[in-house]
């Protein structure tokens, strides 16, 4: 038996359990939601297909399994970045764990290689185009295999948001290697994507394990648009100073200039996106990994597979395009459990770009149809005046109660009836429709709604409209938001490049008054206390600590970040700061006291136990 040493502590002791494993490795008393399950049947032999949100305990799954299985665990993962920290935090728990990739020299590969054919590993990471090399293919057909996990496994699928081609070999698994269980995971999984994954990777036997795609922790808010950078500075400094956070943007230059406005504010930020040259890139990275409190600025080429357990709230500064992607960006934030903020500025400039891109994108009818459907299910998010969690929950084919830690539920917004305003609008789109010689967009139709006499007015004649100056019943920015909103109900449409608007087919319905048009009202309250949305904070960590706790905590925590220094590992892969903060409220007096607090297994025990009861020690 190839995992002797994990299995038999010594010769009386019985074969160990899974649920052993995971209080003697990992520390942790007892399985979350259906891991128990999972893992008894991929230890036994099965194929499983889990779909579970982010920070639900997917690794758990396949790295248990790999230890009481004979032979290595081979994990496929396209996060080459991360490769070394995962293997890292496997190593302090005294696991054996390689990779192979291409940032290995040869050496280093052939130790791995070494090692793995002596069945010196439980755990083998390789990027998914390793497997097109066939001296890889060999090279494990030569040794024991365990078990295939497949992360991230909605790279296979080319209805999601993150295809990735060479996923699609990963079918031919099943029939090199026939006896060997394959678990695929993910976070992200539609209806459609999860057909997709089971058919494209050859899962037809597999059982299909669904878990709840709530995450309770998450406070998810949606607020207008209105100077996102500031919003964003307020946003920080009111609830998040001096915590981890994630904001996307979506191009590299309003990253740059994003990442650039907060550090001039004082807010440590740093930016990624994909035209920073590897080196920045992956030094960032590592910063965000290692570093307290630091801030990246990406677009969404960041953050896949970032386990970074402590990143306190999660920024969109422009609409994501899809409800996939936005649900697996804000999942990053508060994978410990403890309280976080997904928060999204997102206006009429929004949709209008989007609907460009869309227009403008390669790729044949179906696939911008299947883009603007994407599109389409972000904006009725965004606009709804019901529990967002409930609706992302729907989206996903799961039903839920509205959840009281969301904007709409917290500050509820009210509907009202903007079939008059639309009426006004679309017959302003219509009459400046009839100039074919000219096209214009929002900015000029609200102008004229308004009756303001801006150069472009008087130089087009647009006063002599009969609905010159019917809209100054509503501010301006009442009127971006009918826009946007009309434009979201698909009763309003952009054309071109210069985002020019135009009627569709449903607009002659409220022209012809037989349809109502009803509007989201923003809260007013929201608005003006803050533009940040509820501005509530629910910041109480979910593990309480008294007040007497705090400078031992932090004393703790000085101790852990010398550790990981010293090691060169981020510093939530020595302890994590819920273990650190349970340390802290008890106290423990003996090695064998410690051991009991959840996320202090075997191994940690015996390599820092001594050292946090010294730290304790010298407190007194
Ligand atoms: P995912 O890959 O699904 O995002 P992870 O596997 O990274 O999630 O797990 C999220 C966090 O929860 C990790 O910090 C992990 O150590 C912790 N965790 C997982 N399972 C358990 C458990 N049964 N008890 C306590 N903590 C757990
Ligand atoms: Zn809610």
């Amino acid at each position: 038996m190839p995992s002797a040493e994990i299995s038999t502590e010594s010769p009386s002791t019985r074969v160990e359990t899974p649920v052993d494993v995971l209080r003697r490795v990992f520390g942790y008393d007892s399985f979350r939601g259906s891991q128990a399950e999972i893992i008894e049947h991929v230890a036994g032999g099965g194929d499983a297909l889990v779909l579970m949100p982010t920070g639900g305990g997917k690794s758990l799954c396949y790295q248990i399994p790999a230890l009481l299985r004979p032979g290595v665990g081979v994990v496929i993962s396209p996060l080459i970045a991360l490769m070394q920290d995962q293997v890292d935090a496997l190593r302090n728990l005294g696991v054996r764990a390689g990779f192979l990739n291409s940032t290995q020299d040869f050496e280093q590969r052939r130790e791995v290689e070494d090692a793995f054919l002596a069945n010196e590993l439980d755990l083998l990471y390789l990027a998914p185009e390793r497997l097109r090399v066939e001296a890889t293919v060999r090279l494990l057909e030569r040794g024991e295999v365990a078990l295939f996990a497949i992360d991230e496994a909605h790279c296979v699928s080319q209805w999601g948001h993150d295809f990735r081609p060479d996923y699609l070999a990963l079918s031919e698994l099943h029939e090199r290697w026939p006896d060997v269980p394959r678990i695929a995971l993910t976070a992200t999984a539609t209806e459609a994507t999860h057909t997709e994954i089971a058919q494209r990777l050859n899962l037809g036997e597999a059982k299909h394990f669904v878990a709840s795609f709530d995450r309770p922790n998450i406070q998810y808010r949606i607020v207008p648009k209105s100077g996102a950078q500031k919003q964003l500075l307020d946003l920080i400094r009111a609830e998040h100073p001096g915590d981890a956070g994630i904001v996307y943007c979506l191009s590299r230059a309003s990253v740059e200039k994003t990442a650039q406005f907060l550090s001039d504010n004082g807010i440590p930020a740093v930016p990624y996106h994909a035209g920073l040259d590897a080196r920045t890139r992956a030094k960032n990275q590592s910063r965000f990994l290692r570093e307290d409190g630091l801030t990246v600025v990406a677009t969404i080429a960041f953050g896949m597979g970032i386990d970074k357990p402590d990143v306190r709230f999660v920024a969109h500064l422009d609409l994501p395009k899809s409800v996939e992607g936005y649900y697996q960006e804000t999942g990053r934030a508060g994978r410990d459990g403890q309280p976080s903020t997904a928060w999204l500025a997102y206006g009429l400039q929004d949709v209008v770009q989007q609907r460009k891109m869309i227009d403008l994108s390669e790729g044949d009818q179906a696939h911008r149809r299947k883009l603007g459907t994407h599109l389409d299910a972000m904006l009725a998010l965004c606009e709804t005046i019901s529990c967002r969690r409930v609706q992302l929950l729907n989206y996903f084919g799961q039903t839920g109660q509205p959840c009281g830690n969301c904007d709409t539920c917290l500050l509820p917004p009210e509907s009202w009836d903007g079939t008059i305003p639309a009426q006004k609008l679309l017959s302003t789109v219509l009459r400046l429709d009839r100039e074919r010689d000219q096209r214009f967009g929002a900015g000029q139709v609200i102008d004229i709604l308004l009756g303001k006499k801006t150069e472009k007015i008087t130089q087009h004649r647009h006063d002599q409209l009969t609905v010159y100056g019917i809209g100054t019943d509503l501010s301006e920015q009442t009127w971006r938001g009918v826009v946007r909103q009309l434009l979201a109900q698909g009763l309003l449409a952009v054309e071109g490049d210069f985002g020019t608007l135009a009627l569709t087919p449903a607009s002659g319905e409220v022209l012809g008054r037989t349809r109502e048009v009803k509007l989201r009202r923003e809260p007013e309250r929201a608005a003006r206390t803050s533009s940040t949305g509820t501005g509530t904070k629910t910041r109480k960590p979910a593990i309480e600590m008294p007040a007497e706790a705090a400078p031992i905590f932090e004393a703790l925590r000085a101790w852990r970040a010398s550790a990981a220094k010293e090691q060169g590992v981020p510093a939530y892969v020595i302890f994590h700061d819920a273990t650190l903060r349970q340390i802290a409220a008890e106290s423990p007096s003996s090695l064998e006291k410690l051991g009991t607090i959840s996320g202090v297994g075997e191994n940690k025990l015996a390599k820092y136990g001594q050292e946090i009861l010294d730290t304790l020690e010298s407190l007194n």
